[in-house]
């Protein structure tokens, strides 16, 4: 239930941020002007110099798609589900201000593929941010599509697509997807008519008026027969100043030809006498709203082509048509009609370029991962396999016990992860800390490397337990695993199985992983009676579990004798009793989860006794109190696995 809940919220989040990041991306220049429009909004248009802008339109919206993605394939899953969280809390208080004071009339979250009022933003957020707290929540819960060592290929390949084929080329040529009502194929001549006609269209600012008598032309463009060329500039000041010989070479052409060209500009008359000094332009110069100019096209300047009052071809000033395609006349010419890229056309591109090639590596990595897990069951079913330990979980878990202040254990864990970090273990690290370290350290730690785990948890879910510390509560700080059953609480505090029980099951129910130990006195071990005593214990707090919630826990070998009194079991007798545990777990639970089942060795164990003692074929790691209190020492034992 809680994993079907996670994984349609990442569902909705993940397709809501890609398409909402490409329609941004397919118009990095309509996302400036919408940017442009907030910070106008809040005083500040004057201040943020257009670069900037763009440079912020681009990475937003490679932001949202490459987040979209990193849902999608459950890449980075904690640091992206708080990444997302903490946006949706910026956006949700963002458009609740718009919705409030509507200083922009649409928020441009779809650019303007749909356009949504501020307060359907603000309750379309609203759900995207309760959405975002069901993953945040239970991140793990979302199963990885591809596995970890291959989202790097699709993190780069998605985050090349967005920003270079889409973001860039957009910028350079035209948007590759059109959403705005001037779109190629739109008919002005019929829209503009229909607005006479006093019905509701979306060209109601599109007029054209002569510059020296302020002229309304409009009519007389729109419904001129055969082709008409209007350039479009909306600030010549601002204008490319690149291409100025290719435009006056079209210029030459329509004139010789007889096409109409026209200007169309919302700069003052000294800014065009301005350039038709530095360019030579010949072409009649028309005003225009400039709100108009740049919805019509995403260039300044940018060439734009009517047959009969409809757009058929448009062009940035950085693709304008090649003097070859102007040869002929434009009846006789493919210039001259509607260019065969239609949206199926593109669709179809970006099916191929992108979601395919995705989905095949996906696929790839499917069967990889699936024939490297049958690879692995074969040899685990073969008895004469030494290598069975494979499948199994290597540990090395730190007890700190009743130690460390919390600056100092803070700074252990720093220390800690900083050097793990540097250098990656080989096997999974775990530390457990005293209660009242562990909401501090789970703030920083990278429990991809270390897992945080407590020392101990009440037998009791919630109430009047004055002192206690419930599972629930370890679970709320951020904490994964939890030791119970430690020697030392037996004896001390007098955990009975049963007590232990409760704790396991309360543990289990919280998500937490147990680390349950189990281990003989002096006397025990001299009277020959410790497979007894390891067996009771099992048999007393787990062996009640199913065989899904068993496979959960870790076992801890801890010879009583052994802990804290630098005397350690010798490896041949830590191995002989690690046998033993596995193959009672074979008789409960059946072969396989015996061989799966990670069992740690603790006592004294140092970086010197290491090695020696995780060379046996039964022992999985370590649980180390003493050692585990100096980075420098912890460290050792866990570089134990690379030698
Ligand atoms: C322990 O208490 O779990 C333990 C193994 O301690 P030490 O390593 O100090 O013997």
């Amino acid at each position: 239930m809680k994993k079907a809940a996670v994984n349609i919220a990442r569902l909705m989040l993940a397709v809501t941020l890609i398409l909402s990041g490409f329609v941004k991306a397919v118009d990095p220049l309509g996302t400036q002007y919408k940017i442009q429009d907030y910070l106008t909004a809040m005083g500040l248009g004057n201040f943020v110099p257009d670069f900037l802008t763009l440079s912020a339109s681009v990475l937003l919206s490679g932001t949202e798609f490459m987040l979209g993605i990193c849902l999608l394939f459950a890449i980075r899953r904690r640091l992206v589900s708080k990444v997302v969280l903490a946006i949706m809390v910026m956006m949700t208080l963002l458009t609740l201000w718009l919705a409030w004071t509507e200083p922009i009339h649409d928020c441009g979250c779809f650019g303007d593929a749909l356009v949504l009022t501020n307060w359907q933003t603000f309750w379309k957020n609203v759900i995207l941010l309760a959405l975002a707290v069901i993953v945040w929540r239970w991140p793990l819960e979302m199963p990885r599509l591809i596995s970890e060592s291959n989202q790097w290929i699709v993190f780069n390949y998605s985050g090349v697509f967005i920003l270079l084929f889409v973001a860039l080329r957009s910028l350079y040529t035209l948007p590759q997807f059109d959403f705005r009502p001037y779109h190629i194929g739109a008919d002005l001549r019929e829209g503009w008519q229909k607005m006479m006609d006093g019905e509701d269209t979306p060209y109601t600012d599109f007029f054209i008026e002569t510059v020296d008598e302020g002229e309304d032309i409009t009519e007389q463009v729109l419904n001129s027969e055969g082709y008409t060329f209007l350039l479009i500039a909306p600030h010549l000041e601002q204008a490319d100043d690149s291409q100025l010989d290719e435009l006056n070479r079209i210029y030459d052409y329509s004139s010789e030809q007889g096409y109409p060209f026209y200007c169309l500009t919302a700069s003052s008359e000294k800014a065009i006498t301005r350039w038709q000094d530095m360019t030579g332009a010949e072409y009649p110069f028309c005003h225009t709203d400039d709100i108009t100019l740049k919805t019509v096209i995403r260039s300044n300047p940018g060439l734009m082509l009517l047959k009969d009052g409809k757009v058929i071809r448009k062009w940035s000033h950085n693709a304008l048509p090649e003097e070859e395609e102007l040869t002929e006349r434009l009846e006789d010419s493919g210039l001259g009609k509607m260019p065969s890229d239609s949206i199926p056309t593109k669709i179809l591109w970006l099916l191929t370029w992108f979601v395919l090639p995705l989905v095949l590596l996906t696929i790839a990595d499917r069967l990889w991962a699936w024939s490297k897990w049958l690879r692995k069951k074969n040899k685990k079913y073969n008895p004469l396999n030494k290598e069975k330990r494979i499948m199994r979980k290597k540990i090395v878990a730190g007890n700190w016990k009743m130690n460390m202040n919390l600056q100092d254990g803070i700074a252990l864990a720093k220390e800690l992860n900083e050097t793990l970090k540097a250098d990656k273990p080989n096997c999974g690290v775990v530390i457990c800390t005293p209660f009242i370290h562990l909401a501090s350290i789970a703030q920083f730690l990278d429990q991809d490397i270390i897992g945080l785990g407590a020392e101990n948890c009440a037998d009791k879910e919630k109430g009047a337990f004055t002192g206690e510390v419930s599972a629930e509560m370890v679970k709320s700080t951020g904490a994964q695993y939890v030791i119970l059953g430690h020697s030392e609480r037996r004896e001390y505090y007098k955990e009975t199985p049963e007590i232990l029980k409760e704790k396991v099951l309360l543990a289990q129910k919280n998500d937490l992983k147990v680390i349950f130990c189990i281990g003989e006195s002096l006397e025990e071990r001299e009277a020959g009676k410790q497979n007894e005593v390891v067996k009771a214990e099992l048999e007393g707090s787990v062996f009640n579990l199913s065989e899904e919630d068993f496979r959960k826990i870790v076992i801890a070998y801890e010879p009583i004798w052994a802990i804290g009194t630098g005397k350690t079991a010798t490896a041949e007798q830590a191995e002989e009793i690690h046998a033993y545990i596995r193959s009672i777990i074979a008789e409960k639970y059946g072969q396989a989860v015996a061989d799966d089942t990670t069992i740690l060795y603790g006592g004294s164990c140092k970086a010197s006794n290491a090695p020696e003692l995780f060379a046996k074929p039964d022992i999985d790691g370590g649980l180390i109190g003493g050692a585990s209190l100096k980075a420098a020492d912890f460290k050792g034992i866990i570089d134990a696995w690379k030698k």
